[in-house]
């Protein structure tokens, strides 16, 4: 009878993260091989498996003593906590057997069985600090020289790998985590998260959100895995969170946010994209290993000038401020309609030519601007006389241009209700016309919330639909309403609005579904036939 050998990871401890082939594993081998403490973490698993434990530092032995016992033919298992192909016993085991001479084929059968490394399970213990390009390093120099190690953390650290450390810190070795520390922060900000998990899933389990400057003055041991961000991981409501990507984007007033994931495969969310970086003028020589490096370090410099700015001296350090997509809307006024020459100068010089100006149905020309500096962008807008406004689910006027301003009696009420509420942060974006005549040629009817000034007072009109093959205007549910309560009015409902919609749902949704909002009442006003809608793109 031939013996087979299972090299197993069985996760991080506790038998819910165990895999079922593990577990079938371990049930149905003879002997079960591993270092002590693994063993005590799987016995009750066992059904009568004879057990050989032995101490930590007896690997190799417990790797031979394991093919001993396959080639006599035996079922032996040999257990690893996590993943038995990290720094676990599988490498060991084909060292011992590939040094017998064994071959795949004739020899005894081995099977590596998966488990939930501590990488992994430490991660989710976080929330989500992995997500990116990330590494492992081991900080257990007994195997292998200090000096690689360092080179390997330096690497590591330079490009902006996430970075787990195994095996940080025991009893004896006690400086190499100190000096890991060291060598981290030539690179990166001293408040670089930091996650510290002790026990994963065992009984023990202890979790440490810190940060590089401040990791050392906790607990780090044996069983403990850490974790350091890279440069765009941050911290939310105690997780640590690595961004998909890097770019970011915010808007005014607004803390800087990981794009949503459908903005993230935009052109111009990606300025260091290889294609986009075409104008890069690359010389390539000879198609010698040399000429190839080169090309490889100019586009390298190349990347990072997109991204920080900085240019010849280009440092080492990744830690100056990733630029960030800003995203705002300028438009000349709430009434006023006419760009001047300086305000289209200012747009040009502030946009450059990475950034994008959008010409947009809502009276205002949307930017994206890349820049680590969105105040003095703001500053200059604000020179240039701009109105700005944020973007998102936000509130915002569209007014007329009270027939170039002629008709300019409402004019102050559109100002005052931009000033009250424009920009205000809402379940979805909501859009308030105001028009300043009957003729109501802006379209204030076909909006969110529609106001338009007639004899003195105004007509309110809610709920239009305002796209789809179902479009429809709003209701007029009041006429004649005093320029004085108006304000107040648009602001209730606003104000209820905010607080009852659910997350994303539209105003005339919101309408809809409520019936009664301040007092007016939605009426049906469902077309005979039925109207399909068309998903964009249809
Ligand atoms: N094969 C294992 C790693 C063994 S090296 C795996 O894939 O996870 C031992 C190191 O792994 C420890 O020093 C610690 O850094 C990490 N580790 C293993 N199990 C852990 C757990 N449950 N919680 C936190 N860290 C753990």
């Amino acid at each position: 009878m031939k013996g087979k050998l299972l090299v197993i990871g069985f996760g991080p401890g506790d038998y819910k993260h165990i895999t079922e082939r593990a577990r079938e594993a371990i049930q149905e081998s003879d002997i079960i091989i591993g270092y002590k403490t693994y063993v005590d973490l799987i016995k009750g698993l066992l059904t009568g498996q004879q057990l050989i434990s032995t101490g930590m530092t007896e690997e190799v032995s417990r790797a031979q003593e394991a093919v001993k016992q396959a080639e006599q033919g035996k079922k032996v298992a040999v257990i690893s906590s996590g993943d038995a192909g990290v720094y676990g016993m599988a490498g060991l085991v084909y060292e011992v057997l590939i040094e017998k001479g064994w071959k795949k084929d004739s020899g005894v059968e081995v099977e590596v069985i998966p488990g939930i490394s501590a990488i992994n399970s430490c991660a989710a213990l976080l929330g989500a600090p992995i997500m990116h390009d990330a590494c492992t390093i081991s900080l257990s120099d007994h195997l292998t020289p200090w000096k690689l190690i360092e080179k390997r953390i330096e690497a590591a650290a330079q490009a902006d790998f996430v970075i787990a450390l195994y095996n940080p810190k025991s009893g004896r070795r006690t400086r190499q985590i100190v000096e890991a520390q060291r060598i981290l922060l030539k690179y990166r900000l001293p408040e670089t998260p930091v996650g510290l998990v002790k026990s994963a899933y065992r009984d023990n389990q202890n979790i440490v959100m810190t940060n590089l400057q401040d990791m050392l003055d906790h607990e780090i041991g044996m069983l403990t895995t850490v974790i350091i961000g890279n440069s765009s991981t941050f911290f939310y409501d105690d997780l640590m969170v690595t961004p998909r990507g890097y770019q970011r984007k915010y808007t005014l007033n607004q803390a800087i946010q990981p794009l949503k994931p459908h903005q993230r495969l935009q052109k111009e969310a990606e300025p260091w994209a290889l294609e986009q970086t075409d104008n890069v003028k690359l010389k390539k020589k000879d198609p010698v290993l040399l000429s190839d490096i080169e090309t490889s370090r100019a586009l390298a410099e190349e990347a990072l000038q997109l991204i920080t700015g900085v240019g010849e001296n280009i440092s080492p350090i990744v830690n100056q401020p990733i630029q960030s997509i800003f995203e705002l809307a300028v438009s000349p006024g709430v009434a006023n309609k006419k760009f001047t020459p300086k305000q289209m100068l200012t747009l040009a010089e502030i946009t450059g030519e990475e950034g994008v100006m959008e010409y947009t149905p809502d009276h205002s020309i949307k930017l994206q601007i890349l820049t680590s500096q969105p105040d003095e962008i703001v500053q200059k807008l604000k020179d240039a006389n701009f109105l700005i406004s944020p973007i998102g689910d936000v509130l915002s006027v569209k007014a007329c241009d009270f027939c170039d301003g002629e008709k300019k009696d409402s004019i102050p009420y559109a100002e005052e209700l931009h000033e009250r509420l424009g920009g205000m942060e809402l379940p979805k974006e909501l859009k308030l016309g105001v028009n300043g005549c009957g003729m109501a040629c802006y379209g204030a009817v076909k909006e969110d919330i529609g106001l338009v000034y007639r004899n003195g007072a105004f007509d309110l009109f809610l709920g239009a639909k305002t796209v789809g093959r179902s479009a429809h205007p709003g209701q007029i549910v009041a006429e004649g309403i005093g320029p004085d309560e108006i304000v107040g009015l648009v602001e209730r409902i606003v104000q209820e609005y905010k607080q009852k919609a659910h997350p994303n749902e539209r105003f005339y949704k919101f309408f809809k579904r409520v019936k009664q909002v301040q007092g007016f009442t939605y009426q049906d006003i469902t077309p005979k036939i039925k109207i399909e809608e068309a998903v964009c793109g249809e």
